[in-house]
Parts: structure tokens; sequence; C-alpha cells
């Protein structure tokens, strides 16, 4: 399938330039942040403790999530929820909801099947080269300097916690799948960025 595997830490520039890439190759572009977001906004909602492994798997398999491409529009169980999983309370409590096995085999599953219905997309995350596609036709790994990478999420407080969390979790952590591109973005350009990986496409 046509999948172009985008990962890497919060910050680091993938959703910039999954959009840019997206729309040069003419593919759909799946944000799969904004999926363990709206889980874990539904949560929250619920008021289930993040740390409850099998009442978050239940609700992971009978939530009814909508994502339209780019998670321009995000809607879990016919709540539109784009603009609140971008808020503070889900990103302190969202690595917690998406460190459970049984929520990433489902998540895993829904964002396959969104690709397979597209026929292809650029999809971002933390684990899409290792875990989602590691038969992608492209592997990209953006990073950037903490520094920046705060500085771009407008001091995000979370951020670095988040990143630990995301890095040293034990089913599918973050990290820098076999045969990625590596892109340190701290000093580049989206346009620099993009044609780098149109080209290698
Ligand atoms: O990309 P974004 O910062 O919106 O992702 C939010 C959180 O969702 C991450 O910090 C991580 O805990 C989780 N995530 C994940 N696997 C992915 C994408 C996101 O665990 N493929």
């Amino acid at each position: 399938m046509n999948v172009v595997a985008i990962d890497g830490p919060g910050g680091a520039g993938k959703s910039t330039v999954a959009r840019r890439l997206a729309a040069r190759a003419g593919l759909a572009h799946l944000d799969t942040g904004a999926m363990y977001r709206a889980l874990t906004w539904a949560v929250l909602d619920a008021g289930i403790d993040p740390a409850d492994a099998e009442a978050i798997t239940t609700l992971s398999r009978e939530a009814r999530l909508e994502l339209a491409d780019g998670a321009r529009e995000v809607t879990i169980d016919g709540r539109d929820v784009t603009v609140a999983i971008r808020g503070p309370e889900v990103s302190a409590a969202v690595s917690a909801v998406s460190a459970h096995p049984g929520v990433r085999e489902e998540m895993v599953r829904r964002q396959r099947q969104w690709v397979a219905d597209r026929g292809g997309a650029v999809v971002e995350g933390r684990d899409i080269g290792s875990v989602v596609f590691p038969g992608a036709r492209l592997k990209v790994y953006l990073t950037a300097s903490e520094e920046e990478r705060i500085r771009r999420r407008r001091g995000e407080a979370d951020l670095a916690r988040r990143d630990r969390l995301d890095s040293t979790r034990a089913a599918s952590p973050l990290t820098v799948a076999d045969g990625s591109v590596v892109i340190d973005t701290t000093d580049l350009g989206v346009e620099e960025i993009v044609d780098r990986l149109m080209s290698a496409l």
C-alpha cells in the first residue's frame, strides 16, 4: 500500500510536514495522535482513571470514532472534540491512556482500516514505521532540539514528560524504525523538508 510513515516526538514538525507532503503527493493524511487524544477525551469525560486498562480498552473498542483527513474534524460517539483534544487536560493524560496494550491493538486496527479505505496515506504518530506499517514505502523520523519543540508547542508544560513516557513504555515505544530517513527539523523550513521527502518517494 502507498504509505508514508512519519514518527517522532511532539513538536518535531510531523503534522506540518505530513499535511504538506500529503497535499503534494496527492495522498490522504492520518493524524494518529488525534485518535489517542479523542479516546483520552472520552476517558476523562466518563470519569475513568487513565490507569484503568480494562475500562479504557473496552471503551476503545466500543467508541464510534470518526476522523476526517488531517484531523480537521474529530468526533467520538457523535461529540465534536476537534478543539477539545488539543487542550492541556488531554495532553496531560494522553500518554498514560496510550500506553495500554489493549488500547494500542484496537487503535492500530482502526488506523490500518482508515488507510485501506483510502488506498494509502501519509500517517503520522509514534509507532507507524515500527508497528502499524512496517512495510511503508517511505519511513521518516523527524526530530528537533527540545528547546525548539517546546517553543513550537507554545511552552506545553507536559511535552518533555510526554516524550519520556512515550519513549520508555513497554508497548510499542517511540523509536527510530529500521530504514527511516532521519531529519532534524530544528533549522529547516517546511518546503525544504518536503522537497527532500518527495525526492525520496
Ligand atoms: O502527536 P500527538 O502529540 O498529538 O500525540 C499525542 C499522544 O498520543 C502522544 O504523546 C502519545 O502518547 C500518543 N500517540 C501514540 N502513538 C501514536 C500517536 C500518538 O502513543 N502513533
